[in-house]
């Protein structure tokens, strides 16, 4: 009612007549001073009679607040739109994020198992090139140098050198992985086991 209007009005009737056929709590205006007083009332014809519609303040006023009410819907229905789409934006990267972190702990798994063959592999190397060092001392102590036995450390320290190069590349990446993408799964034994195997002689 446009006396319980933020800027209420006053009684078009009450203000200019000093009175009104209403009392002051059946008007939709106050009768007490507001500081706005509504325009005369619009009369529009209805079933032969002359029907009171509404002051044109009063209508202004509906028409704006209307107008604001709706505004605010509309912006409300947006807001609540994008924040859906948003939530859904979300829940489909969360889920990309954890499949891409389960794949990234598959790769870093496989790392894992090749440190630890590669670290077994290198005790193998080092204990065939002992075998050989010792066959190619006696060889020579006995004034018979193998030709073979040079052959065969040089084989066995090529094939140790190339384990070696492949485990440190594989083991760069595991460290990438470790730090970038937060795969923390490094176990220190595995990397100890492979310095362990690498230092042997
Ligand atoms: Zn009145």
């Amino acid at each position: 009612m446009p006396k319980d209007f933020l800027q209420p009005m006053t009684c078009f009737y009450w203000a200019t007549q000093g009175r009104c056929t209403k009392t002051a709590d059946e008007c939709f205006y106050a009768h007490w001073d507001t500081g706005v007083i509504a325009s005369a009332p619009v009369s529009m014809a209805r079933d032969g009679q002359s029907v009171t519609v509404a002051g044109r303040h009063a209508d202004a006023q509906i028409a704006d607040f209307i107008a604001r009410e709706n505004s605010l819907k509309t912006r409300e229905l947006a807001l609540n739109s994008r924040q859906v789409l948003l939530n859904q934006h979300d829940a489909a990267l969360n889920a990309r994020c954890a499949n891409m972190k389960t794949a990234m702990q598959e790769v870093y798994d496989t790392i894992e198992t090749f440190d630890n063959e590669s670290a077994e592999a290198l005790r193998a190397l080092h204990r065939r090139k002992k075998q050989i060092e010792d066959f190619n001392v006696a060889t020579a102590t006995e004034g018979k140098p193998s030709e073979y036995g040079a052959m065969l450390l040089f084989a066995v320290n090529g094939s140790i050198g190339a384990v070696t190069k492949m485990a440190q590349r594989v083991d760069e990446v595991g460290n990438y992985m470790k730090e970038h993408i937060g795969i923390n799964a490094v176990h220190e034994a595995s990397v100890a086991a492979f310095v362990q195997a690498n230092n042997h002689v």
